[in-house]
């Protein structure tokens, strides 16, 4: 089992030519409600990757809250440590330019009355293969989450703060963007990050969009995986269905190298369609893909 404690979002998407300036208005051409958050994300692209996953989270006593856990469902995650409170359920509002670009307001709602794994959710992530965490629901229960004993921590650092050395102590492998290297290490050059990363954590891939990403760990390894040349139409969650097709990867023995191809594979895959989780891969287009 992959375990996942983080965030679900309905995500508010809006489509635009360019993005407004502040006090501009412009028309869009299309807007969609889709489920997200980085935590179900990265719960949904494992499952459609091949494992068996476990949520835990919250979401809120309205209807995207009920919504969320459908499309968890739909995708075959297991959401039996999802809890529901009172409450709106966290959004995320998305603007989304032609090619791809995008930026992001998260506004946490459930997510953010979380303050731990309870018993049961203790219990099942100490019985997980990984479990996943990222930065949308308050530090102190990531912090709490990844002391757990039992399975190996994958941080996802987004959005990217300033990470307490308590959390950095229980993190196995980190994959930060380009963006949330640089903030987390101060280096802005992307191989100097991962040398700085490797200084925090045993494991460290820094993803590169589509100059792919390059990996590092502390027995000496370095790899360059470049990405899959696709034509880009909505990169939201490139990097949380990289995070969950590489848990799986790794979850099933694959080697670093191995790893990293299949989660790349997954997250092009994911780049040529529109939305977060409705644009995740399923096993078989991964493998299709990585047999071309
Ligand atoms: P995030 O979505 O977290 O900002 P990145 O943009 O670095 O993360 O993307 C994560 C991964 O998704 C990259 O390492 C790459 O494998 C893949 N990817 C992202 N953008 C593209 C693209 N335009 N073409 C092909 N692959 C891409």
């Amino acid at each position: 089992v992959i375990s996942v404690f983080g965030s679900a979002n309905m995500d508010l998407v809006a489509y635009v030519t360019s993005a407004p300036s502040l006090g501009e208005t412009v028309m869009g051409r299309a807007f969609h409600t889709v489920p997200g958050g980085k935590g179900a994300n990265q719960a949904i692209a494992a499952a459609r990757a091949g494992a068996r996953v476990a949520f835990a989270g919250a979401v809120g006593d309205d209807a995207f809250g009920t919504e969320l856990r459908a499309a968890l469902v739909d995708a075959g995650v297991d959401t039996g440590l999802l809890r529901v409170v009172p409450g709106p359920s966290g959004v995320a509002h998305i603007v989304v330019e032609d090619g791809g670009a995008n930026s992001i307001i998260v506004i946490p709602g459930a997510n953010g009355t979380v303050t731990g794994p309870d018993e049961e959710a203790a219990a099942v992530i100490g019985r997980s293969r990984a479990l996943l965490l990222q930065l949308e629901l308050p530090m102190a229960a990531v912090v709490a989450a990844a002391r757990l004993p039992g399975a190996e921590v994958i941080l996802t650092p987004a959005p990217a703060v300033p990470l307490p050395g308590e959390l950095l102590a229980e993190v196995d492998l980190i994959i930060p963007n380009e963006h949330e290297a640089a903030v987390i290490t101060g280096a802005a050059d992307p191989g100097e990050a991962l040398e700085a990363l490797l200084d925090l954590v045993p494991e460290a891939v820094v993803t590169l969009g589509a100059d792919g990403a390059i990996y590092g760990s502390r027995d000496g390894t370095r790899l360059r995986q470049p990405a899959v040349p696709v034509e880009a139409v909505d990169t939201t969650a490139a990097g949380d269905t990289f995070a969950g097709a590489l848990a799986v990867a790794r979850a099933e023995g694959l080697d670093a190298r191995h790893a990293l191809r299949f989660a790349t594979a997954a997250a092009a895959l994911s780049v040529r369609r529109r939305g977060a989780s409705p644009s995740m891969p399923s096993r078989r287009e991964i493998d299709r893909a990585l047999a071309r």
